[in-house]
């Protein structure tokens, strides 16, 4: 077995684990200083680490290529360290340019997080660092703190221009609940999701469509909601009040307008499903979420066949509602369906996709699971 002792020779610290999420509305607000409203996954990184006081960083993963890399501290920078390795290095590299007097390990990792399906398990890798970094090397850091830390660090290091959401999710949600976020100023409520209570299931469907953030799409449609508020005079496309968006359409170059569309009823959809769920509503959710499929598919055009096919299918299946959720270009899924049709809804799914000639999709059932923490 390829524990801690047998990849390193000694016994680690300590043991950190950083989930992934879904988030079930508010997507692409996150970097518009809208709002979001994840959850954390029962799936997460699980983290090992032992301190060295020798500058080396030392970096195993089971879902790696069974290799050690082993890396400088001194000789981090953008660029310089390439595959999965980056994301670890990118957390350990971000501390020390923020001036934290943090020294080497040895990292070990081991996850069920599904990679490239929009779960976020770049954000729980980094998360999970952070995590065992700051008790490590005692460094007092609050979970917004670290949150903030990974997102520079998959933005200045590994060089994606991801908004705030993943690492506020798996650093901040907590068990049972959403994480209400204001991306703007970080305010965060904690909104409960009683799933079973309200005799639901809250499918998630990965499409096995790999997505690619990095890929120029994502960072386009981000410059293209930073021009449209410029354009609007305003901070940003969060401060474009509903009642004011068609007026401010009409001044807006016709390519900009469905983006900006799209973020302004998302945030609306947001707030929507918060008076929904604080009145006990969970089952009211539904039609929000499919509304936010459609946004996603014909305003911010981020769907792509099998999202739709698989949205789509569950929803004639019987499910309250379905979206894609995270970035897009592929990912995941998410159907709140009642209970006992949780297996019509999934046979469904998997037999549009088989009819389609697509790659089996893979499903399970998530509940609201706790955000980062040390084990
Ligand atoms: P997502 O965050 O949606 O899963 P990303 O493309 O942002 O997709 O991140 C996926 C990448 O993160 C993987 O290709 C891999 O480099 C890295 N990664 C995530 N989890 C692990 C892990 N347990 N071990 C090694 N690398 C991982
Ligand atoms: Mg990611």
């Amino acid at each position: 077995m390829n524990d801690f002792q047998t990849v390193y020779g000694a016994a680690p610290e300590g043991a950190w684990a950083a989930p992934g999420r879904v988030n079930l509305i508010g997507e692409h607000t996150d970097y518009n200083d809208g709002f979001v409203l994840p959850i954390a996954l029962p799936h997460h990184v699980r983290a090992e680490a032992r301190r060295r006081d020798d500058g080396v960083l030392r970096l195993w993963s089971a879902q790696g290529d069974g290799e050690v890399v082993e890396l400088r501290l001194d000789g981090l920078a953008p660029g310089a360290v390439a595959g999965w390795a980056k994301y670890p290095a990118a957390v350990v590299w971000t501390l020390r340019q923020a001036g934290h007097r943090v020294g080497g390990a040895d990292l070990w990792f081991d996850s069920d997080v599904p990679t490239g399906a929009g779960l976020s398990s770049s954000a729980a890798l980094e998360c999970a660092v952070g995590v065992a970094y700051n008790d490590l090397y005692g460094l007092g850091l609050t979970a917004p703190e670290l949150a903030l830390l990974a997102q520079k660090a998959e933005n200045d290091f590994v060089g994606v221009p991801c908004g705030v959401m993943d690492q506020m999710a798996s650093m901040c949600c907590a068990e049972g609940s959403a994480l209400l976020l204001d991306t703007r100023d970080l305010g965060q409520r904690q909104v409960p999701i009683d799933l079973a209570g309200a005799g639901l299931r809250l499918l998630v469907i990965d499409t096995r469509v790999k997505h690619d953030l990095a890929d120029g799409a994502y960072a386009e449609l981000r410059a293209g909601c930073e021009r449209a508020a410029e354009l609007l005079g305003l901070p940003a496309l969060r401060d474009l009040p509903a009642d004011g968006l068609d007026a401010a359409l009409g001044r807006l170059p016709a390519e900009l307008r469905p983006l900006v569309r799209h973020v302004v009823t998302e945030d609306g959809r947001v707030q929507q499903a918060i008076r929904l769920l604080d009145a006990g509503d969970l089952a009211g959710i539904g039609p929000i979420l499919t509304a936010g499929h459609a946004s996603l598919r014909d305003d911010y055009r981020v769907s792509c066949p099998e999202t739709d096919l698989a949205a789509d299918t569950a929803v004639a299946a019987g499910a309250l509602g379905a979206r894609m959720t995270g970035g897009g270009f592929g990912g995941s899924v998410i159907a709140l369906v009642a209970a006992e049709l949780l297996d019509t809804v999934a046979g469904a799914v998997a037999a549009a996709f088989a009819d389609a000639g697509y790659a089996a999709p893979r499903a399970f059932a998530a509940t609201p699971a706790a955000g980062a923490r040390r084990l």
